[in-house]
C-alpha cells in the first residue's frame, strides 16, 4: 500500500545503519522527533465535499486527503502535522479520454476547478488545491494507463497519460524495447507527468530528457481536444508541444503521448571513479560531455556529498576502502563520479575505454563496478531514507538548477553555502551537499541537498526551510541558473520565475494558458 504521509509503499523501508544515527546526531545534537499526527484524526478533519453526484467522481474522506498534497518538504510538514489546510473536494478516475471530456464538462456546469493528476510526485506543490470559495476536483489518470500503439518501424509508442514508470517500462521490454526515463520518482512517476512538469530522467545523457522523448499525443483543454500530429522534424511555426511540455496541468489534461522508443541494450554497466578533487572531477566530466564520448549517465558528487554517501551506507567494505583511499591521496576533497555505459557490448567496451582515458588525464582512480552497481540498486530506492531521517528527526530536502560551465564550480560551492548561511542565521546546523548530474556540453545540472534538524513546531520548521529555500535559489540566479532544471515550478519556485522569464514572457506565458482555458479553470495559482 502507498504511504499516504510519505515516500513510497509500506512494505519498503530504510533502515538506517548505527554508524550512520551516531553521525548524525553527533551533527546535530539532540533530536526530538514529535509523533506525526494519525490518518484516521486527518480524516475527521475533512470537511463535507459540496459537489454532487456524478458517476465518476469520489468524494470519499479517504480519497480525498491521499489527493491532497505531493512529495515537497510543505507537503510533508502538512500532512505530518495534519495542517493540511485545502483539500480537493472530489476525485475521478475517468478511464477514457471521453471521460476527461465529461469531467470537465461537468465542472464547467458546476464552476468547479481541475487539478489534474498523475503520481502525486511533485516536489514543487504542484497538485494541491489553493483555498478559494470555489470547489476543486482532482482527477487523477490512474486507471488511463493502456499502451495504446508500438510502431515498431517507427520507433514509437503511444501510451495513455497515466501509466507509471515501471508499468511502461514492462510493456516496452515484453517487446524488446526501452523508454529509457528514469527520474528518481520512477515507481510513482507517470508520463502525463513528466511531460507536464519537463521531467529528467537518471540517464537523459543517453535517452534524452522528456522533450527529446516526447512525440507527439492529445490534450483535452476547457475548449475542446488538440492534437499534437508526429513528425520526425517539422518548420511549421512554434511547435504546440513545446507549449504542452512543462504545461503543469494549466492548459488541460494530457490523455495520451506518443514517445520514442529504443531496442532494450545489450549490455550497461555502471563504474565509480574517485578524483583528487572537485575542480579535477569537475574538468573531467565537462571534458567527456564536450568530446561527446557517449556515456548513459554520470554523476559527480562533491567533497561533502562523496563523505556523506559513504557514511550513510555504513558499509564495511567501504570505510575499509575508503582508509585506502585517503593513504594514497584521496582524502578529505575526494569526489565520487558513478558514470554508466549502456549499448552493445562493442560499444560498451569502447566507450568505458574512451571515458577512462578522459578520468586518468584528470588524477581519475578507477574503482571498479561495485561502486557503481551499488548505485545503481539503491537508484530508487534512496527515496525511502527520507522517512527514515523524519523519523529519527532529521529533515532532508533538495533543490536543482542547471548553469552554463563558466559558472558551474563557483555556483556549486555558492548554492550549499547560501544554505548554511540560511540556517546559520537561525543558530540552526545544517548539512549541505551537491552533485553534478545532467551534464551537458554547454553546462550542468547542480543538484543539491540538505539536512537538518526537525524542530518540534511545523511552522519553524516550514520558516527555516522557506528561509533556505529563499538564500538557495537567489543563489541560483546570481550565477545565472534556471530556477528548475528538471522539478518544475508549481507554487514553491512560481515567486523566481519572472526574474527567468522576463514580464514580456510571464504576460506570453499567461496568454498562453489563457487561450486554451479562458476562465482559469486548470491548476490555478501554478506556473504563472
Ligand atoms: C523522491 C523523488 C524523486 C524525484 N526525482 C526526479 C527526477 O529524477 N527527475 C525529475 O524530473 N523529477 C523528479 N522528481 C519530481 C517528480 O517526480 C516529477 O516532477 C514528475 O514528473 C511528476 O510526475 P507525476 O506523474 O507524479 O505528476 P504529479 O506530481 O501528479 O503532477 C505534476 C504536475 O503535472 C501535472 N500533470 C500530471 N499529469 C498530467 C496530465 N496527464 N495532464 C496534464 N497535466 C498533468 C499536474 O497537474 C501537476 O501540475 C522526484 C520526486 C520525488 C518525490
Amino acid at each position: 500500500m502507498k504511504r499516504w504521509n510519505g515516500w513510497g509503499n509500506t512494505r519498503t523501508d530504510y533502515p538506517l545503519p548505527a554508524s550512520a544515527r551516531a553521525y548524525l546526531a553527533n551533527l546535530f545534537g539532540s533530536l526530538d522527533p514529535q509523533p506525526d499526527v494519525t490518518y484516521e484524526a486527518v480524516l475527521k478533519s475533512l470537511p463535507i465535499s459540496p459537489l454532487p453526484a456524478h458517476p465518476l467522481v469520489d468524494v470519499s474522506a479517504g480519497e480525498r486527503l491521499i489527493h491532497a498534497r505531493g512529495q515537497s518538504l510543505p507537503d510533508w510538514v502538512a500532512l505530518r502535522s495534519g495542517r493540511i489546510g485545502a483539500f480537493p473536494d472530489g476525485v475521478a478516475y475517468p478511464r477514457t479520454a471521453q471521460d476527461v471530456r465529461t469531467l470537465m464538462e461537468f465542472a464547467t456546469k458546476v464552476g468547479m476547478k481541475i487539478i489534474p493528476y498523475g503520481g502525486g510526485t511533485s516536489v514543487a506543490g504542484h497538485i494541491n488545491p489553493s483555498r478559494s470559495d470555489l470547489p476543486v476536483l482532482t482527477l487523477s489518470l490512474e486507471r488511463m494507463t493502456r499502451l495504446l500503439d508500438l510502431d515498431e518501424v517507427g520507433h514509437t509508442a503511444t501510451f495513455e497519460a497515466g501509466v507509471t514508470g515501471p508499468e511502461l517500462e514492462q510493456s516496452l521490454a515484453k517487446q524488446g524495447y526501452t523508454l529509457g526515463h528514469f527520474p528518481q520518482s520512477h515507481e510513482y512517476s507517470t508520463l502525463g507527468g513528466w511531460i507536464a512538469t519537463r521531467s529528467s530522467g537518471q540517464q537523459s545523457y543517453k535517452y534524452g530528457r522528456i522533450e527529446q522523448l516526447f512525440a507527439g499525443g492529445r490534450m483535452e483543454t476547457p475548449l475542446g481536444l488538440i492534437e499534437l500530429p508526429h513528425f520526425p522534424a517539422s518548420a511549421a511555426g512554434p511547435d504546440i508541444k513545446e507549449m504542452v511540455l512543462g504545461s503543469e496541468g494549466r492548459m488541460g489534461v494530457i490523455t495520451q503521448a506518443k514517445v520514442k522508443v529504443r531496442c532494450l541494450s545489450e549490455a550497461e554497466e555502471f563504474h565509480g571513479v574517485f578524483f583528487p578533487s572537485w575542480e579535477q572531477g569537475a574538468q573531467a566530466v565537462r571534458q567527456i560531455a564536450q568530446e561527446e564520448i557517449p556515456v548513459s549517465m554520470l554523476r559527480l558528487s562533491n567533497p561533502q556529498e562523496t563523505e556523506t554517501t559513504l557514511i550513510l551506507s555504513g558499509k564495511a567494505w567501504l570505510g575499509a576502502a575508503d582508509k585506502g583511499l585517503r593513504l594514497i591521496g584521496y582524502g578529505g576533497t575526494r569526489c565520487l563520479l558513478v558514470f554508466g555505459v549502456t549499448g552493445s557490448t562493442i560499444h560498451v567496451r569502447r566507450t568505458r575505454a574512451q571515458t577512462s582515458s578522459v578520468c586518468r588525464r584528470n588524477s581519475g582512480l578507477f574503482v571498479g563496478t561495485i561502486v557503481g552497481h551499488t548505485w545503481e540498486k539503491a537508484r530508487f530506492y534512496s527515496p525511502y531514507l527520507r522517512n527514515t531521517l523524519w523519523d529519527i528527526g532529521v529533515t532532508i530536502d533538495t533543490l536543482e538548477t542547471a548553469i552554463p560551465w563558466p559558472k558551474v564550480l563557483e555556483a556549486s560551492r555558492a548554492i550549499p553555502a547560501a544554505i548554511v548561511t540560511a540556517m546559520e542565521a537561525r543558530d540552526e546546523k545544517v548539512l549541505a551537499f551537491a552533485h553534478l548530474s545532467h551534464v551537458y556540453r554547454d553546462g550542468a545540472s547542480i543538484y543539491t541537498t540538505f539536512l537538518f534538524r526537525r524542530p518540534p513546531d511545523p511552522d519553524e520548521l516550514l520558516e527555516l526551510w522557506a528561509g533556505v529555500k529563499r538564500s538557495a535559489s537567489l543563489a541560483i540566479q546570481r550565477y545565472g541558473g534556471t530556477i528548475t532544471h528538471q522539478h518544475g515550478v508549481g507554487m514553491d519556485n512560481a515567486a523566481y520565475l519572472p526574474a527567468e522569464k522576463g514580464a514580456l514572457g510571464m504576460q506570453a506565458l499567461r496568454a498562453l494558458c489563457k487561450s486554451f482555458d479562458p476562465d482559469g479553470m486548470m491548476n490555478p495559482g501554478k506556473l504563472c
